[in-house]
């Protein structure tokens, strides 16, 4: 089960934090409470900025995209504001589905205020009326939340016709996922959005291009755009020395499996993997010895439990031949049935296939089936190299992320941490005893 949100904030309330800082030092179904903990002075900063101005404020601070794929926020914004076409929209991706994937529902149900702020933020620099928040349906406590923080911000003239005097005018409405993990793909979430069945769209055209409604859209992950906020009051420059030359600011972890507290945690780009699990274990008498760790997700990598003086950077974990993808830090000890977990990851792709495409439908099924025997003890080398052509195809031929990523920690788990290593190259069928019969009755 995952960590409820409270357990899940170790940290919560440290001013000292930039995205977490207000996480159980705030009323969250509070406007005031929020304002009073600084809220809306990044609005405020932003509309006496501009658009082009908040803009070049992200670019110059270096964040890129938290849901995973870490493309340059900057130049997602800067492409679906110069756009003649209108009108553009605003996407707020909080379809969190990723298995151990966890920050975004922490910011929402205990800051929602802040997604609704930096939400009003992007849509001001994009030049967007109107945003649309599809967030995940099994997140109750989070929707209710922001319900409740939309219409406490448009009652106060925060969102809606001519924010504070402004002359900008935007409003947020929710969506609801309805269960489909592939719903959180953002063209998926456009043909969602559109009363469409949930599909991912081929790319190029990108969203910035033609999006949702086939216009202009700026898609970014909850945690991207809470990021904002310190970006335009601490300026670009100022959040680009937080972190390391390529990877800048502070990034959300979310720490689950065989650790002492499990939960989200905040560091900036640099802390090293032992440094993090350091936090999760902190005061814990012996704290449980990592064998492996899956670090991006069911899309990342395993690596070894010799290797956590990787530096958690986007470059760091590119040569140690991961992704940091949402921020998944998944520790097994030796307790933990690794081949069982492995069969696990390839139902919860083969279940979520959206079957639109061929390698990716027929792939995760074949993927499936070589592991399950695999670790059942059937399975032999053949099997090894079934998976290795599969993989090869799902990631060269998918039209989307989920089947171009679904070999990924598979294939680690297999050459970095030497699971199946002891299987035969070639199994011996056992030899059938009862021979047929030849006298005739
Ligand atoms: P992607 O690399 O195709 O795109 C990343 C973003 O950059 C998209 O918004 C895309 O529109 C934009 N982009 C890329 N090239 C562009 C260009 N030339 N011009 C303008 N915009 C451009 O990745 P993706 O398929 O959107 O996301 C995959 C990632 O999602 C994976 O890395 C995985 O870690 C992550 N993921 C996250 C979750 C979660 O719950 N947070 C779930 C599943 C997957
Ligand atoms: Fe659907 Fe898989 Fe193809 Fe993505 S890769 S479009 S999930 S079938």
């Amino acid at each position: 089960a995952e960590p409820s949100a409270e357990a899940a904030v170790p940290q919560a309330g440290d001013p000292g934090l930039l995205l977490l800082g207000r996480i159980g030092a705030v009323d969250p179904t509070d406007l005031d409470s929020y304002r009073a903990a600084g809220g809306y002075t990044a609005l405020r900063r932003a509309i006496a900025l501009g658009p082009s101005g908040v803009i070049r404020e992200v670019t110059d601070s270096g964040l890129v995209g938290r849901g995973g794929a870490a493309f340059p926020t900057g130049r997602k914004w800067a492409g679906t504001a110069q756009r003649p076409e209108a009108p553009r929209y605003l996407v707020c991706n909080a379809d969190e589905s990723e298995p151990g994937t966890f920050k975004d529902r922490v910011l929402m149900e205990g800051d929602p205020f802040s997604v609704i702020e930096a939400m009003t933020v992007a849509g001001f620099a994009i030049g967007a009326a109107r945003g649309y928040l599809y967030i995940r349906g099994e997140y109750p406590l989070a929707l209710s939340r922001l319900e409740n923080a939309i219409t406490r911000a448009r009652a106060r003239g925060l969102l809606g016709e001519d924010i504070l005097g402004s002359g900008f005018s935007f409003d947020i409405e929710i969506r609801r996922g309805a269960g489909a993990y592939i719903c959180g793909e953002e063209t998926a979430i456009f043909n969602s959005i559109e009363g469409l069945r949930g599909e991912p769209r081929s790319k190029p055209p990108f969203p910035v291009e033609r999006g949702l409604f086939d216009r202009p859209t700026a898609a970014n992950n909850v945690e991207t755009l809470v990021n904002v906020l310190p970006i335009v009051q601490m300026g670009g420059p100022a959040y680009a020395r937080i972190g390391t030359g390529s990877s800048t600011g502070p990034k959300l972890f979310c720490v689950s499996g065989t650790v002492a507290r499990p939960g989200v945690y905040e560091v900036p780009f640099g802390a090293t993997l032992r440094d993090l699990l350091g936090l999760a274990n902190a005061g814990a008498e012996s704290p449980p010895e990592p064998r492996a760790v899956l670090l991006g997700g069911a899309a990342g990598g395993f690596l070894r439990g010799d290797e956590l003086d990787v530096p958690l950077t986007f470059e760091g974990a590119r040569e140690a031949g991961t992704t940091l993808g949402s921020g998944v830090v998944l520790v097994l000890d030796d307790t933990v049935d690794l081949p069982a977990v492995l069969v696990r990851i390839a139902a919860f792709f083969r279940d979520e296939s959206c079957g639109q495409c061929v390698p990716c439908r027929v792939g995760t099924v074949r993927q499936e089936e070589a592991l399950a025997r695999l670790s059942g003890g059937t399975g032999d080398g053949a099997d090894i190299a079934l998976l290795r052509d599969v993989g090869a195809a799902m990631r060269d031929a998918s039209i989307c992320g989920l089947g171009q990523t679904a070999w990924n920690a598979v294939e680690s788990a297999i050459d970095r941490l030497g699971v199946f290593a002891d299987v035969p190259q070639r199994r011996t069928l056992p030899l059938t005893t009862a021979a047929p019969s030849t006298t005739k009755e």
